[in-house]
């Protein structure tokens, strides 16, 4: 049953190995040949004077019900059959970003991190940036849009040393809502069995972590856009160098069909549902009327490109892979 899925799919991020009730479709893949080498990638390009490279932590999937929870059962099962989406489940995508200032390099969230049963095909993340030339040592910010245990985990198996000279940036109020007295009672029930892995992130790095308002710049060019809904917490950043700018959504708008086609579809993923999809508008409006160009975190390798207003909702024109 789906409800077995979504609990099981949460104490799976939280315990991976503990926890075998959650059976992903992939995992019968788990000894593909070669899966982990041919999925390795990275992309490059220029904003201004920063250099910018999206980095494949893998693809994860969930079940696709859980993408569009206020919407007739009929409705949904024609928009997925007609965009080729599997009923059971949900493909995304693990685009983490690193911006090269030439001062400083920040890495935009950290994947899943390697050796999750649940994401047999995640957890690349370094052997990626290995790829792009960029060693883990030389990141000098980890920047997370949330929380979840998507975007979090790559700091999980050893949070003081997979980054060892970087600081971690993080919205104040996502700080408190994972790191507060009170954190329990503030988290749906299906992300309370992360808590833990979160607070020994947190614990372990000590006054590593910090946390940072909404508005406020995180070094000079990237700043924090208070993106609120799919966590109280969430954030954006608007990355800006010379006349570019680049839009890092996080997961406000996360997927190039449903988000962009039926910005309205509820998420059960989104803390606050409702709140989720006025942000999720919020943003794609002001993408499209901006023209920014937008990295999407959980959109097709490398998530790059440009969102174009339509009749009643948008859609995502991908960049050239050059
Ligand atoms: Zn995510």
């Amino acid at each position: 049953m789906l409800v077995t899925n979504r609990r099981a799919f949460m104490k799976a991020a939280i315990a991976g190995p503990v926890v075998a009730a959650f059976k992903n479709p992939h995992t019968a893949l788990a000894a593909d040949p070669g899966m982990t080498k041919a999925s390795l990638g990275y992309y490059q390009f220029a904003l201004g004077e920063f250099h910018v490279t999206a980095v494949c932590d893998g693809v994860f999937s969930l079940p696709t019900d859980s993408i569009a929870t206020n919407v007739e059962a009929d409705e949904k099962e024609a928009y997925f059959d007609a965009h080729y989406i599997a009923p059971d489940e949900f493909k995304l995508q693990l685009n983490t970003l690193v911006v090269d200032t030439g001062q400083k390099r920040i890495l935009v969230d950290t994947g899943i991190g390697p050796g999750k049963d649940w994401a047999p095909r995640a957890g690349r993340l370094v052997k990626s940036l290995e790829g792009a030339g960029i060693e883990a040592s030389s990141i000098d910010t980890v920047v997370l849009t949330h929380c979840h245990p998507d975007h979090v985990g790559g700091l999980e198996a050893d949070p003081a040393k997979q980054f060892p000279n970087a600081n971690i940036v993080l919205s104040e109020t996502e700080l408190d809502l994972w790191n507060g007295p009170d954190a329990a009672s503030k988290l749906p029930e299906w992300a309370t069995p992360n808590l833990p892995v979160v607070q020994k992130v947190f614990s372990t790095l000590g006054d590593r972590v910090q946390p940072i308002k909404g508005g406020a710049d995180v070094m000079t060019g990237i700043t924090v856009l208070d993106t609120a809904g799919h966590t109280q917490g969430h954030i954006s950043l608007l990355v800006a160098s010379g006349r570019e700018q680049l839009l890092i959504t996080g997961d406000p708008i996360a997927n190039i069909h449903i988000a962009f086609d039926k910005p309205e579809w509820q998420i059960m993923w989104d803390h606050d549902r409702e709140k989720g999809a006025k942000t999720r508008r919020a943003l794609l409006e002001r993408a499209a009327s901006d023209r920014l160009l937008v990295c999407g975190y959980h959109y097709p390798f490398p998530g790059v490109g440009h969102v174009v207003k339509e009749e009643k909702g948008f859609r995502w024109l991908p960049t050239d892979w050059v």
